[in-house]
């Protein structure tokens, strides 16, 4: 799990973690980031597989939303849950992963996933603006492949 942890650093993981505290201002969506060693099966069935396993679906609107990066091959994929798709169209997980892409292709790892946080944020307000009380369902901690 060592190389899993030095994706990003203890400075950059603080940034992310302030990054999603900052997006979850905006909206009622929870948004989670999670590094995973390698691809498995595919990337998405990858992610899906998490966003299960760590109970991002635990949301009173159906609306957590995961950035899943694999350390090895720096892959990622946006999952949203199912209260996020009935509401968006599919440019808006276009949009994102092209932003995010062009930030990867950089090496520019850390930038391009506060980027897409802080959009999420701002896209998700129109759908699920941030009520008085709101409470943090998911927690805003970076979660690591055991
Ligand atoms: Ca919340
Ligand atoms: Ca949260």
């Amino acid at each position: 799990m060592w190389f899993n942890k030095s994706f990003f650093n203890k400075e950059e993981s603080r940034r992310i973690v302030e990054a999603i505290r900052e997006a979850e201002k905006n909206t009622s969506g929870e948004i989670r980031v999670h590094i995973a060693k390698k691809v498995r099966q595919s990337i998405l069935d990858d992610g899906l597989a998490v966003f299960q396993k760590i109970r991002m679906y635990k949301t009173a609107e159906r609306n957590g939303i995961l950035i899943y990066i694999t350390h090895k091959s720096r892959q990622f994929c946006i999952i949203g849950d199912e209260g996020i798709h009935k509401k968006v169209a599919p440019q808006f997980w276009d949009n994102l992963s092209e932003k995010m892409t062009s930030y990867f292709k950089e090496q520019k790892f850390t930038e391009g996933t506060i980027a897409t946080i802080l959009e999420i944020g701002t896209s998700l307000k129109q759908f699920f603006p941030y009520i008085k009380g709101d409470k943090d369902e998911l927690d805003n901690t970076i979660s690591y492949e055991e």
